[in-house]
């Protein structure tokens, strides 16, 4: 580290930050970052794109000055600054600074996302987000950084899939750190693949997170493990959003597994009645779990020609993971339906 970097190290070091008027100086597409890091240490940042921006004001009450971008620029402001307050550099490289991360956040609460996940959340300048009910607490792990809800609210249309790629690319090129955060894992029925692509497209770095699929947790949840040794070794995830063609329910009927369906619950009776045509029995065992990882979480079991019926009944509706399958007879609740089943009670449980 040469002389000067050393003295800057130092002075930054022995710096409290709160509350300290900071001048960045520098032009906005590579300033944005370092305001938001600054920002977040509890400094009061006032921001000139040049030197010839830099107002009385800000310069004379600044206690600290940051210079970003290429060092041919910084004379003009260092001049201005003499005297007055230790100033720090920031050189900026040609390639992009920003970045993007994929986070999966699971299917429940933020307890269901990885320690990757949150990391990155707190490393985060803005924050993307698919999840309705819990920006709060998205914006108390991601402080400082801007939180953005793109998903579907009630009274409010999702933001279109090319506006949030584009918002995503754009902060991300303007140096941000930029956290798109979805549902489940990012790469089940979560469109990851194209906002992958339109990252790699704009030459932005980009990172995927995992997260805990609601294919596989919510069965969970219920007690249905989507694999059981002896019973299934083999599950299938399907999306339900359109009804199934006949030559793949057949496919499916035919694998002898587990089928998971998800974003299906609009289509739960052509589902079902397309399982039976492609060959399953109808007495086939099938559950609807409604609302995993929430208090209102419902488990509704019966057969593959009953559950619609009291789903229907039960009145459940989005978001439901449908499991159809031997192994829906593993779950407690399927164990209360045989009991109550023996002693000649209701056929069905809602649970
Ligand atoms: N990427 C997500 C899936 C997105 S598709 C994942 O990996 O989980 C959205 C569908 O997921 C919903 O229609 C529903 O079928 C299912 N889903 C997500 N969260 C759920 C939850 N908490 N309870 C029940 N189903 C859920």
């Amino acid at each position: 580290m040469n002389r000067e970097l050393r003295r800057e190290a130092a002075v930054l070091i022995e710096t409290d930050l709160t509350g300290l008027p900071v001048l960045v100086v520098g032009p906005p597409r590579l300033t944005a970052a370092t305001v938001r890091r600054y920002e977040r240490a509890g400094a009061v940042v006032s921001v000139a794109a040049s030197p010839c921006d830099m107002t009385t004001e800000a310069s004379e009450g600044a206690r600290l000055g940051v210079l970003v971008g290429p060092a041919v620029t910084w004379a003009g402001a260092r001049t201005a600054l003499a005297g007055r307050c230790p100033v720090v550099t920031e050189p900026v490289p040609d390639a992009p600074r920003g970045r993007v991360v994929l986070v999966g956040a699971g299917p429940g609460g933020l307890e269901l996302m990885t320690l990757a996940g949150i990391r990155a959340l707190a490393e985060a300048d803005v924050v993307l987000t698919d999840r309705l009910a819990e920006v709060g607490d998205i914006a108390a792990l991601a402080p400082g950084a801007e939180v953005v809800d793109v998903g579907k609210r009630p009274g409010h249309h999702a933001v279109p899939q090319d506006e949030i790629e584009r918002l995503m690319v754009d902060r991300a090129l303007a140096g941000l750190t930029v956290v798109r955060l979805k549902g489940g894992d990012p790469y089940v029925f979560g469109r990851g693949g194209e906002e992958v692509a339109a990252a790699v497209g704009a030459g932005v770095p980009v990172t995927v997170v995992p997260g805990v699929s609601s294919a596989v947790g919510v069965p969970g949840s219920a007690g249905i493990p989507v694999t059981h040794r002896g019973v299934s070794h083999l599950f299938t995830v399907v999306s339900g959003h359109v009804p199934l063609e006949p030559h793949r329910a057949e496919a499916l009927a035919g694998l002898g597994g587990t089928v998971v369906l998800l974003m299906g619950m609009h289509n739960l009776l052509p589902l079902t009645t397309a399982l039976v045509r492609g060959g399953l029995s109808r007495d086939t065992p099938a559950a609807v779990v409604e609302r995993g990882f929430t208090p209102d979480q419902r488990s509704i079991v019966g057969t593959l020609g009953t559950l619609p019926d009291l789903a229907a009944r039960a009145g459940a509706a989005s978001p439901s993971v449908i499991v159809v399958g031997e192994v829906v007879r593993q779950s407690a609740v399927w164990a209360r339906r045989v009991g109550a089943e023996a002693v000649g009670r209701a056929l069905d449980v809602v649970a």
